[in-house]
């Protein structure tokens, strides 16, 4: 459903570490995708400082599994630019980068998993995030939310009930109900060093990917 709202597309935003990505990551962007008819949902590789990756995969090597899941796959869509510093980026700062480049009046959308909304009043200037975006809070539908105190003022003011009710480029918050597949990558990648399939659980491309650089072979 694209060129609502006059013409402007429809962005959407998923942050992760990817590493690697799995059905998980794309089966749920598909859905939220689908909900929301957005034009392109843009998966956004999160940098990690050295310390921290898994040992013998460079960001580039995520960044590339992340194109390969993609490839036909629209409106799915990589965004490299976290991966472009040598240092993690701010998802405020990666919003307003989108923003200038998009305009003030395309539709904006944040997409996170409950737990990472709950650890939001934790992040850099994150009571601007919503000038730049609508947030979309990935939800199991059989969780039990309750909204931690600091977050209780911003939902009652900008929360909507229905996601095709939210207006403008960005400012409100409502949750997409979805059942997350049971994959993680935390499990592919101990199943790889185990020198066990991951087939069916990463796409065809990003295996081969995996096979022909020997990936998550190490022992963690
Ligand atoms: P790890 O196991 O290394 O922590 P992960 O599989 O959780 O990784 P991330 O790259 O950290 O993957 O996740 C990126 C985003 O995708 C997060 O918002 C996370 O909540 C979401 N996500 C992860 N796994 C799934 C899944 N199976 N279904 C739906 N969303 C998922």
């Amino acid at each position: 459903m694209s060129g609502q709202a006059g013409g402007l597309r429809r962005i959407g935003v998923l942050g992760g570490t990817f590493d690697p990505v799995h059905i998980g990551h794309l089966r749920s962007a598909l859905e939220v995708a689908g909900a929301l008819a957005l034009d392109e949902l843009r998966l956004v590789p999160n940098f990690r400082p050295p310390h921290r990756s898994t040992p013998q995969v460079a960001p580039e090597q995520r960044l590339r599994m992340v194109e390969l899941a993609v490839q036909g796959a629209a409106p799915l869509l990589v965004d490299g630019r976290e991966l472009m510093r040598d240092k993690p980026s701010y998802t405020v700062d990666t919003l307003e980068s989108m923003r200038a480049e998009l305009g003030e009046q395309a539709p904006l959308f944040l997409l996170l998993g409950w737990d990472a909304f709950c650890g939001l009043p934790g992040w850099h200037r994150w009571e601007a995030l919503l000038q730049h975006c609508h947030i979309i809070v990935l939800q199991r539908p059989d969780a039990d939310v309750e909204a931690p105190e600091a977050l209780r003022d911003l939902l009652a003011a900008r929360q909507v009930t229905d996601p095709n009710a939210l207006i403008g480029p960005a400012g409100n918050i409502t949750f997409v109900w979805q059942t997350p597949l049971a994959v993680s990558a935390t499990q592919i990648r101990q199943s790889l060093a185990n020198g066990q399939s991951v087939r069916f659980l990463v796409p065809d491309a990003v295996l081969a990917y995996i096979e022909a650089h020997g990936l998550y072979r190490q022992p963690l």
